[in-house]
């Protein structure tokens, strides 16, 4: 059998069910506790071997960096780095995940590369030394490398697998406007009143398959200082509420907000609301993927 020439992998977006910052290291980062679902929304990442030994990368949007600061280029470069592999390679990513919005975009389009470069090239790394490498690039790509339902501690390195959530339907709702995740951790810092989400509680609702405790559970400290950033965010949570979704709330430093409907039908008439009804942002309908 020959050697392969090219890869296809995709690469799922994630929701926070749940997260929390519970502290601020000396170095600046922040300790978090999070619960972590991948959905099926995806980017879609294809690796071709090429002559030479250049890094070419060709990306859907345009506004993205082509090279440097892109995470899926830096992972490239990263991956020969750690392998000594100087090979040329075309990385092609057909971005579907919106931009800085709270769904870990950048960091899954890294672990996509990673992943798909390992297999390519039949290097053999683990999944622990994928995600060591991973978290070089940013504290989400060890989760996109995992996948599934975990717990993620630590700066979202510590990793737990959880027993698969139980099943919703998520609407996606992202308004116009995008959060840059420093600027909400720093205006976290100086925030005196936190509200604490339930973790824990989280963790047994998912551990107890508990469909209604998960929906009810869903919190993110970081909520209320994205929506002084971005009042559309009540908005859209108010609409989503009236749909009869069994939870709402916002992902990662957002602003995307995420509904959790039981009922498929429902789901779908809040979605063609948001998408017809002269609303401005991005709305997707898709699901928690295992
Ligand atoms: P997180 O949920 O991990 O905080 P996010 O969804 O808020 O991530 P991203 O979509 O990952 O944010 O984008 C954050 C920034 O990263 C963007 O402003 C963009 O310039 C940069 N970036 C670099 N590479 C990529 C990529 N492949 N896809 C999207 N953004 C990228």
């Amino acid at each position: 059998m020959g050697r392969s020439e090219q890869i296809e992998v995709t690469a799922p977006a994630k929701i926070n069910l749940s997260l929390d910052v519970i502290g601020r290291r000396e170095d600046g980062y922040h300790e978090v506790r999070m619960v972590m679902q991948s959905i099926r929304l995806c980017d879609r990442v294809r690796i071709n071997r090429i002559a030479g030994s250049d890094i070419v990368l060709k990306n859907s949007l345009a506004y993205l960096p082509s090279g440097k600061g892109n995470l899926a280029y830096d992972a490239a470069v990263l991956f020969r780095e750690e392998t000594g592999i100087g090979d040329g390679v075309f990385v092609e990513v057909e971005k579907n995940i919106p931009v800085a919005a709270g769904l870990a975009g950048g960091s899954t389009d890294a672990a996509a590369v990673l992943c798909g470069l390992n297999e390519l090239f039949e290097t053999g790394l683990t999944e622990q030394k994928l995600r060591e490498m991973g978290l070089r690039l940013g504290a989400d790509v060890p989760f996109c490398i995992m996948g599934g339902t975990a717990l993620a501690e630590g700066i979202g390195e510590k990793l737990t697998k959880l027993k698969d959530a139980p099943k919703f339907h998520v609407l996606l709702v992202k308004p116009m406007t995008g959060v840059s995740t420093k600027e909400v951790y720093t205006r976290l810092d100086s925030k005196s009143d936190i509200a604490h989400p339930d973790v824990d509680g989280m963790l047994r609702a998912i551990d107890e398959g508990d469909h209604l405790g998960v929906a009810r559970r869903i919190g993110n400290v970081l909520e209320p200082v994205t929506r002084d950033m971005c009042p559309e965010i009540e908005k859209i949570e108010r609409q989503m509420k009236n749909f009869g979704c069994e939870g709402v709330q916002m992902s990662g430093s957002g602003p995307t907000v995420f509904g959790l409907f039981a009922d498929k039908d429902r789901a779908k008439a809040a979605y063609m609301h948001f998408k017809i009804g002269g609303f401005g942002g991005q709305t997707f309908l898709t699901e928690f993927l295992r």
